[in-house]
């Protein structure tokens, strides 16, 4: 029995088109600033987020790092949801790398108000400086929560009036472009920088990107370099991405239909809890009978991989993405009922 694999969508393996687009790249030396399929990617990039230049670097932790390092100072303080990948999955990058420590704020599903962000903002002057907040879109541990795009600018408006700079965490952001039909540049273009992933459901193998002002990407060249994160005839990998943004943007629909009807499946197991209402893009977070790591053993048992999560003891996550097709989702229900019942 062929797994079925729903641990997160940075499973996918490459299209043959992808690697076809891969072994064609026309390349040349990045650190020269000569492979011109980096640039075009950069350049696309660019213009889907509304911002001046972006920036190819290998993951999305780094690019995240990389704003980190663009708009902190030693000693400065991060103001970023509890759960925030920022602080959660990112090797303590805040302070080991930048000297930053994170101010967490206790977000609702990774959202927080302007009135958190108000109360948060250190004024003392033996208080550390408060200098960027950080938001996540969609938010990973908030089970792929979407920022409402007002609620996202009535944060952003008083981060600026408090006198921060404002960086998103967007490596899934064009899954809420696509499920709510707006372009992913309204939410981008009110940030300083934005980051976005084409190894999450874009399906592509590596690669993130930094997008901001001309001036701070220049400045994240720099800093790219110094984390080792600068490559060279890195157009094979660009390529991947740049087919990713041009043919499996508008597709992550499926995988949101796939989630949903996953998450109604789910929700008529006996013992399961699910609201397929909390379920908005590609990630379902359900509630099993047992703990958290004796069902995910069952479900693998089953041939249903799955992740824990963060959000309760007996929370399972599944997520949905380019290698998993409609009757895949009806197969894992057979198969997770099977595994409920045995
Ligand atoms: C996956 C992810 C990243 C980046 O992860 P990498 O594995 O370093 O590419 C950043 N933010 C969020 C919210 C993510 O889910």
């Amino acid at each position: 029995m062929k797994p079925i694999d729903l641990r997160s969508d940075t499973v996918t393996k490459p299209t043959p088109a992808m690697r076809r687009a891969m072994a064609e790249a026309e390349v040349g030396d990045d650190i020269y600033g000569e492979d011109p399929t980096a640039r075009r990617l950069e350049e696309l990039v660019a213009e889907r987020l509304g911002l001046q230049a972006a920036l190819f670097v290998p993951s999305g932790t780094q690019a995240n790092q990389i704003a980190m390092g663009l708009h902190c100072r030693l000693g400065d303080e991060v103001l970023a949801d509890a759960g925030s990948h920022i602080i959660h999955y990112e090797s303590g990058a805040l302070s080991g790398l930048w000297g930053v420590q994170p101010a967490p704020l206790a977000g609702e599903r990774g959202l927080f108000s302007p009135e958190q962000v108000k109360a948060a903002v250190r004024t003392d002057f033996i208080g550390p400086r408060s200098r960027l907040v950080s938001l996540e879109n969609t938010h990973n541990r908030g089970g792929g929560k979407v920022w409402p795009l007002d609620r996202f600018r009535a944060v952003v408006d008083a981060s600026r009036a408090a006198g921060l700079a404002v960086h998103l965490d967007g490596a899934r952001l064009f899954n809420a472009a696509v499920v709510t039909g707006t372009p992913a540049s309204a939410w981008a273009s009110l940030t300083d920088t934005t980051a976005v992933c084409f190894s999450k459901g874009l399906g592509a193998p590596a690669g993130s990107a930094i997008v901001g002002s001309r001036e701070l990407i220049a400045e994240a060249r720099r800093l790219r370099k110094r984390l080792g994160g600068a490559m060279r005839q890195v157009g094979i990998l660009a390529a991947g991405a740049l087919y990713a943004l041009e043919h499996h943007v508008e597709r992550l629909a499926e995988d949101h239909v796939h989630a949903r009807r996953l998450a109604a499946g789910l929700a008529e197991l006996p013992g399961v809890t699910v609201d397929p209402g909390q379920v908005e893009t590609n990630m379902v977070v359900a509630e099993f009978p047992g703990a958290q790591a004796d069902t995910v053993a069952k479900l693998a048992a089953q041939g249903v991989l799955a992740g824990a999560t963060g959000s309760s003891p007996r929370a399972v996550r599944l997520v949905t993405h380019l290698d998993i097709s409609a009757a895949d989702i009806d197969e894992v229900l057979v198969r997770i009922r099977r595994g409920l019942a045995g």
